[in-house]
């Protein structure tokens, strides 16, 4: 039991609860390549979302490091919730902070388009988010890149293509 529990804490960010890079980057490797019940490679969709918070140090610098504590774990448990509530069976879904301000969405049995409007649907609940207990009028928005790719995927070369796409997204002017 001791041991299950320092395993579980091994994989879990202390500050929001949610899976660590540690858990998220296993269970990349466990979705990578899946066979379904009849043991044949299954060849469905596995996406990545890397979202990352936008101009962040600017709200430890303009409030406290504390609020920015605030804001991850709000931004967090919006995040847990919005996963949970758009779980479908048949398909496997996974939220973690990978460090910092930056965090991974994952799922199997998505389309990329299908990808695009959960992100969007997920900025549409930020927006709707009040922080202004914590940060004031500041606005707390997020960038995400978003790849998706056959299975078997190359995990590697599909996380880099979600942050090609998050950079790409912070250099057309964030939140988006
Ligand atoms: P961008 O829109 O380009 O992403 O700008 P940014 O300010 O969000 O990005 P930058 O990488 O410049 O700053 C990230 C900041 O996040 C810097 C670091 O101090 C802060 N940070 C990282 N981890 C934590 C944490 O656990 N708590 C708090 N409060 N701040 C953290
Ligand atoms: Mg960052
Ligand atoms: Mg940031």
């Amino acid at each position: 039991r001791r041991a299950r529990h320092f395993e579980q804490l091994a994989l879990t960010d202390p500050l929001t609860g949610l899976p660590n890079r540690r858990h998220a980057e296993r269970w990349l490797a466990e979705h990578a390549e899946e066979r379904g019940p009849d043991a044949a490679p299954r060849r469905g969709e596995l996406c990545v979302a890397i979202a990352d918070l936008d101009h962040f140090k600017g709200i430890n610098d303009t409030h406290s490091h504390d609020a920015g504590d605030l804001v991850l774990q709000r931004f967090g448990t919006l995040l847990q919730d919005f996963s949970d509530s758009s779980a479908r069976e048949g398909t496997s879904t996974l939220v973690a902070r990978l460090g910092g301000e930056e965090f991974l969405l994952a799922w199997t049995g998505l389309s990329l388009p299908d990808a695009l409007d959960r992100i969007n649907e997920l900025r549409r609940r930020l927006r709707e988010t009040s922080f202004t207990d914590v940060v004031g009028g500041m606005p707390v928005t997020v960038s995400v890149g978003v790849a998706c790719g056959l299975q078997p995927v190359d995990v590697g070369a599909l996380l880099r293509a979600a942050d090609r796409c998050l950079y790409e997204a912070k250099h057309a002017g964030r939140n988006q």
